[in-house]
This record gives structure tokens, sequence and C-alpha cells, in this order.
């Protein structure tokens, strides 16, 4: 069983979720676009970007989310330096938390199957500082602290745990990313502009959640790797234990923590600082009129207009890029 947590930068917003602070950090040197808000200095305060929640708004519509009436954010607690503040702001979907959005379902075209993986839910929160690893994870001996990215917009998607192989990790989330390129939300061409946390159990066992892993191909060898390893241990007559493991890029296997990680005890609780955000229905039904074509209505045009095979406009709509290019040649885009 997998489930996926994909965080996906709202890069088409020329500011940050919270401040002003220009959301481009790519193109400019380590700590220069930053502010009290998003160095988390005592006093500031957060005012919500509100173009972050209408993206956000359009990506729940295209995954058939249910968007709530009224959505509030949480102080999601932990001690680390990728958070100045050591809280994020995040969203919570219990103990009266509401997310942005909950529900939904999104479409994987496997051979001749169509398979359904239902959506949990679709949030907002900030992106974290970059922790810059002078050499590989493990063999670093010091790590340095770009603050650009924290405060970034982050949409937060969570599927249900329905995908049954790293393959299909793979294709759900170059579907997801085709979707958001369509959007014109996400580019997802940006190195660290779509990241995944792969949650993985075999055979009713306890599920290990590995971390922060960059591409749907790295997705799938990190999966790949872990269903390896859960099945030796299984087969040695081991237990495999509910923990967090990072996948080393480098040396492609999935490694422990280097010190044993708490039982993660977030104390979750609302974000004073922000009000509710009431979302109006004219306005969840404005966007919805405005969605542009996304990749299945596009891959149903492409049989239709240019006599493809269903396979065929499947392969060329995976990718946003592939798709414009096809149109492009044939002088019709
Ligand atoms: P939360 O983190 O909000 O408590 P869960 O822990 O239930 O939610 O799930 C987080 C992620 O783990 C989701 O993507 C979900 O699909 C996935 N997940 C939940 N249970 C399992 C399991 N037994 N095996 C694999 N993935 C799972
Ligand atoms: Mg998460
Ligand atoms: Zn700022």
């Amino acid at each position: 069983m997998i489930g996926l947590e994909v965080h996906a930068q709202l890069t088409s917003l020329k500011s940050k979720l919270f401040c002003s602070c220009s959301a481009d950090y790519r193109r400019l040197p380590p700590n220069t676009s930053v502010c009290p808000v998003c160095l988390g200095l005592p006093g500031s305060l957060p005012r919500l970007n509100g173009r972050a929640l209408e993206e956000v708004l359009k990506i729940a519509l295209a995954l058939h989310s249910d968007p709530a009436h009224e959505t509030v954010f949480y102080r999601k607690h932990y001690f680390y330096p990728d958070m100045a503040k050591n809280f994020q702001i995040s969203q919570y979907d219990r103990g009266g938390g509401v997310t942005v959005a909950k529900g939904g379902w999104l479409d994987l075209t496997l051979g001749q199957f169509v398979k359904r993986v239902k959506i949990r839910r679709v949030q907002l929160e900030e992106d974290v500082a970059k922790i810059v690893y002078p050499s590989s994870l493990l063999s670093s001996e010091y790590v340095m602290v770009d603050y650009n990215r924290a405060g970034v917009a982050l949409c937060e998607m969570v599927t249900e745990p329905d995908l049954s192989s790293p393959r299909e990790a793979r294709l759900f989330i170059e579907k997801y990313a085709s979707i958001l390129d369509h959007l014109g939300v996400t580019d997802t061409s940006l190195e660290g502009s779509l990241r995944v946390d792969a949650n993985i159990s075999i055979d009713g066992g306890e599920r290990v959640e590995l971390k922060n892993i960059n591409s749907p191909k790295d997705v799938e060898k990190a999966l790949n790797y872990e269903v390896q390893r859960q099945i030796m241990i299984v087969e040695r007559g081991g237990k495999i234990e509910m923990q967090t493991r990072h996948w080393d890029e480098l040396n492609r296997v999935t490694v422990a923590p280097r010190f044993k990680e708490e039982e993660e005890d977030y104390r979750y609780f609302p974000e004073s600082d922000l009000p509710p955000i009431r979302i109006e229905q004219d306005f969840v039904e404005s966007l919805r009129a405005a969605l542009p074509e996304l990749p299945d209505q596009r891959a149903e045009r492409f049989v239709r207009q240019y006599g493809l095979t269903p396979y065929q406009a499947g392969v060329l709509v995976s990718q946003k890029r592939l798709a414009d290019f096809f149109e492009d040649r044939l002088g019709v885009a």
C-alpha cells in the first residue's frame, strides 16, 4: 500500500504566502529575499496572499476535491533550523481544523484499465528554508541554511493509500505534475518545485514514510528500494517499525535519520495571527468556469481531432511541454 503527500510550489506567484518578499528565490543570492515575517522575527505578523488561495482552489477543483466554506491555518511545531519560527504555518484536518479542500480523485490509466486514486485533502502551507548539504546527506560535516525559500507558498495534496506499486506512484505524480502544468500554477520543470513524501507498507505491516523526494523517477526508485528492504526484514522474521526515512539521492538508498527522531508531536494549534478565511461559493464557481483544458480532456480531444489512439494521446498529454510541442508542430496551437 502506497499513499503520497505531494508538495507543489505555487511558482506562478510573485510573492511569498504571508509576506511580500519575492518568491523567485532560485535566481537570488542566498538569504537576500527575506523579511521579519519569513524570518519569524518576534512581533511580525503574517498576511495571506489571496492569489495563493485562488491557485490552490484551482488545483482542488481539477482533482474533484470539495472546497471548504471556511478554512483555517494551524501552527505545526517542530524544532529545526529550516523554520526560524520553530513552527510552520500549515493546515490541519482534525480537532476542528478545516483544510482548503477535502476528498476528490485522480484517474490513472494503466494499460486497459483506469484506476481511480482517492484524494484525502488539499491544503496550503508555507515552504521552509533550504538546507544545503556540502556533500551527501550522510557524509556532510555541516549544513548551510538559505531562508529565501522560507515562506514560499506550497500546495500539499495527500492521497489515500490507494496506489499498489512504485510504478503506479510514479505515474500518479507524473499525471499530477501535468495537471499542475496545464493549470499554470506550478512550473514543474523547476528544480525542487515538486517534492514528495511517500508512505509504504507491505502485508498489513507498519508504514514507513520516505521524506522529500524530488522527482517522479526517484519516487519509484526509492519505493522499489524500500519494498525490497521491507521484504528482506520480514523474510528474516523481523518486524517493520513505523519510521521516517530519507532518500539518499547520491547513494540510491533510503536511510534512517542519524538520531532517533522523536515521536512526531507537532502540537498543532490554530494560528491566531490569521483569521478564518471564508470561501464564497460564487468565487469557487467562477474559478471552476475558468479552468483551462486539463490532460484528460486534452487527450480525448487529441483522439477526436487528430485520430490518435488513446495510448498515443495519453503519452503526449502526460507532459504539457510534449503536448504543446505536438500541437505547435501541427500549426494549430
Ligand atoms: P496523517 O499523517 O494525517 O495522520 P495518515 O498518517 O493516515 O494521515 O496518512 C498519511 C499518508 O500515509 C497518506 O498519504 C496515506 O495515504 C498514507 N498511508 C496511510 N496508511 C498507510 C499504509 N498502511 N500504508 C501506506 N501508506 C499509508
Ligand atoms: Mg506532510
Ligand atoms: Zn518575507
